[in-house]
């Protein structure tokens, strides 16, 4: 095992859960990064079954390999644009069951009473299902049960669960009735699923409030006893959660970083003595926390 600041004792333990709760318990505080990796291992994926059984008409059009490069695909035009949304929102950003993980961490951190704060880049419902405190989460990619102007003409999103479940039980022949595309009441275009893109995203004042709340975290407990918490995070948007944690953790000499995930990412030298990096199936470092 490498060699760690003498603040902190990581358990040389065959549990990896055991070692992540004692780091946990030893941090004054922990900032949680949650990435795509925890949906998945709580089932929620985006390959297989629940994307092939929901969505056979698409792929068999587009040859999508996943449900993300479907989500993100350009489509015809709108009215098969929300005959695709209208189904993946309603299957993961409203009717997604709560998750087993999801809920066993909500608990073990309530129960314990930890400090703690998560920044969140899953579109998902996961968060919100498990009855996570809204005040201690900043879903910083947008909601998929939320709608914005296409056009990013005003800071305001909507949502309309019933729309949605109208547009999903009246498609036809992968098309939705043009009079059921919702449209800005500012400008008239039609709507899209809140979701950041390279053209930007529509950040409201719920997105505000929690980014104010996440910063004030910060800056509550920065120079402390932190632990910086990354949880299932891929390569493709590193500058969200994977980097600010790692800068976050190389300015203060107190804190320490985890990389919770299977795949072995590249962790700078220069955090020698303030990582640990646990590399197990994440439905069981964190489900047996
Ligand atoms: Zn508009």
């Amino acid at each position: 095992m490498e060699k760690i600041s003498p603040l902190w004792k990581v358990e040389d333990s065959d549990s990896q859960a055991d070692t992540l709760r004692s780091l946990i318990d030893q941090a004054d505080a922990t900032v949680i990064g949650v990435g795509a990796g925890m949906p998945a291992a709580d089932g929620f994926s985006y390959v297989g079954p629940r994307f092939e059984d929901n969505f056979a008409d698409f792929i068999e059009k587009y040859h999508f390999y996943d449900m993300l490069q479907a989500f993100l695909a350009k489509f015809e035009d709108w009215s098969e644009y929300w005959a695709f949304e209208s189904r993946f929102v309603l299957l993961n950003g409203i009717d997604q069951p709560e998750g087993k993980l999801y809920h066993h961490f909500q608990q073990f951190l309530e129960n314990n009473h930890y400090e703690y704060t998560i920044l969140n880049t899953n579109g998902d419902n996961t968060l919100e299902k498990a009855h996570f405190d809204k005040d201690r989460v900043f879903n910083y990619q947008g909601q998929f049960s939320r709608m914005q102007c296409s056009k990013f003409c005003t800071p305001v999103t909507y949502r309309d669960d019933d729309l949605i479940r109208k547009m999903v039980r009246d498609q036809r022949n992968m098309r939705v009735p043009e009079d059921l595309i919702p449209r800005c009441p500012n400008c008239g275009a039609p709507l899209e699923v809140n979701k950041r893109t390279d053209q930007g995203m529509v950040e409201d004042a719920e997105w505000h409030r929690e980014e104010k709340n996440y910063h004030d975290f910060l800056d509550k407990w920065n120079g402390k006893k932190v632990l910086n918490l990354e949880i299932g995070v891929g390569h493709t948007t590193p500058w969200i959660i994977r980097e600010p944690f790692w800068k976050m953790t190389k300015a203060n000499p107190d804190a320490m970083y985890v990389m919770v995930n299977q795949k072995d990412y590249l962790i700078p030298d220069y955090l020698d003595g303030q990582k640990v990096r646990l590399n197990g199936d994440i439905a069981q470092v964190i489900g047996q926390l």
